[in-house]
């Protein structure tokens, strides 16, 4: 059947709208050349409202700079690099420069974590994920990890890597009040299950995780701790966070793109030399071929950024959480964690039953161009995906535009105009890109 043809046994998991919109642009279009015109064309209307006239406040998202976004198109991204960094480990000839970048990249990565091994091919942090379960579990094994109502993320559940391994997975008891691990209880349910393996990921993120009381807990007979730090990556580089390898984690994972503000992609780090083995097993040949070497050029050019900027840009970006959490706290808004501050990450979680909920208030306010997003909370369960309760705001990118504590005021009070209805959406909108104007360059950079 041709491509552009449905019927009643086509299955689609997009949406059937959107395609179809595409299939007709396409069939307007008189040459290959118009079509590749419309394609440029919605990355400039992306690049325009999100780039420009936005407040973008999704947790996993940051802006590179612009050395780091430009390092992307780079001529090394068309050179075929696979294997071990060096002239004997690899398959392909011409290597020398991609060796030294590599090279470059581990090394620097290194600085930042204060860890001994580091790697770099993973384009991606679910790849992370997968390369630990392959290299530290085995099919049937036992795991605890945190469920989605608790901000645990795919990746580490049934639907994910650690399903596709096979493995059992039971969840890590969370108390719904201190948003933090039932250590308790965590204890009772570990000595009984003895998982292999603990895995501590969260995509909700406000409060550190006991680490160090964990990992002595799995020890007894063992387990190991593995920190999901995808989130938090960021913060834990620059000193804002918990340090999990120092607290006993074996393994940190984490996206480059998120708090870390590189380019999207993966980055593991360890101590132990007995991992290494496994671990780079598991990352190539089994995960990584094409590690896309321009990626790993921008993935060490932020990493150099991180140690100049690092901490003064990490440390920002919670101040400004913490005064938005505040700052929506005051207005009269359900702000999680409230009696702890709000937050010690780049995150503020709302539960925001009381005005339609998560679904609702993220389109909403996206209509005044303010980007979030609905995220399930403690009082939701893992089928109210689509309907769940809470709203996840991050400030990673306000941060590297330049915005401080005052702004955080000023964002309280757009939230406070959609969701109260003073004006209309569109009004609002109006005044986030006036406000947006005044944030256009990039900060904690050499640029
Ligand atoms: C985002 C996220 C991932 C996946 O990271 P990608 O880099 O998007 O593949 C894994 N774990 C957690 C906890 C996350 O939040």
């Amino acid at each position: 059947m041709a491509a552009n043809q449905t019927s009643a046994q086509t299955v689609e998991v997009h949406d059937a709208k959107v395609l179809q919109w595409a299939r007709d642009l396409l069939d307007q279009c008189s040459s290959p050349r118009m079509m590749q015109r419309e394609v440029i064309q919605a990355v400039e209307r992306n690049e325009i409202w999100r780039g420009e006239e936005c407040l973008n406040l999704l947790a996993p998202e940051a802006p590179t700079s612009p050395t780091v976004r430009k390092l992307l198109s780079a001529e090394v991204g068309t050179r075929a690099a696979e294997g071990h960094i060096g002239p004997t480990e690899r398959w392909f000839a011409g290597t020398k420069y991609i060796d030294e970048i590599e090279a470059l990249c581990v090394e620097l990565l290194k600085r930042v974590f204060r860890c001994n091994y580091a790697d770099h091919r993973l384009v991606a942090s679910m790849l992370g994920n997968m390369t630990v379960y392959a290299a530290l579990t085995k099919p049937g094994d036992h795991v605890m990890t945190i469920s989605q109502p608790f901000g645990g993320h795919s990746s580490n559940r049934v639907d994910g890597p650690a399903g596709i391994r096979g493995l059992q997975i039971h969840d890590v008891p969370m108390d719904p009040v201190e948003l933090e691990v039932d250590l308790d209880q965590f204890a009772e349910a570990a000595r009984r299950i003895k998982p292999r393996l603990v895995s501590l990921g969260a995509s909700m993120t406000l409060f550190p995780l006991p680490v160090r009381e964990m990992s002595q807990i799995v020890s007894e007979w063992g387990g190991r701790i593995f920190f999901d730090g995808a989130h938090q990556l960021g913060l834990i580089g620059g000193g804002q966070f918990q340090d999990p390898l120092q607290e006993g984690a074996c393994i940190l994972t984490g996206s480059a793109g998120k708090t870390f503000s590189g380019p999207q992609s993966g980055i593991i780090v360890w101590n132990d030399p007995e991992l290494t083995r496994p671990v780079t097993d598991a990352i190539f040949p089994a995960l990584a071929a094409t590690h896309q070497v321009n990626r790993v050029a921008a993935l060490a050019a932020s990493a150099a950024e991180f140690l100049a900027y690092g901490n003064e840009y990490m440390a920002q970006i919670v101040a400004n959480a913490q005064a938005l959490g505040k700052a929506l706290s005051d207005r009269g808004f359900a702000v999680l964690g409230a009696h702890k501050g709000f937050t010690r990450t780049h995150q503020i979680i709302l539960d925001v039953r009381a005005y339609g909920g998560g679904l609702k208030v993220a389109q909403e306010l996206a209509k005044a161009n303010i980007i979030t997003n609905k995220n399930l909370i403690p009082c939701d369960k893992p089928e109210d995906w689509d309907y769940p309760s809470g709203l996840r705001i991050g400030t990673t990118e306000v941060t590297r535009l330049g915005m401080k504590e005052a702004e955080m005021e000023t964002i309280a009070d757009l939230f406070v105009s959609v969701l109260e209805g003073q004006e209309k959406p569109e009004q609002t909108r109006q005044r986030v890109v006036e406000m947006r104007r005044a944030y256009q360059k990039i900060h904690y950079c050499f640029d």
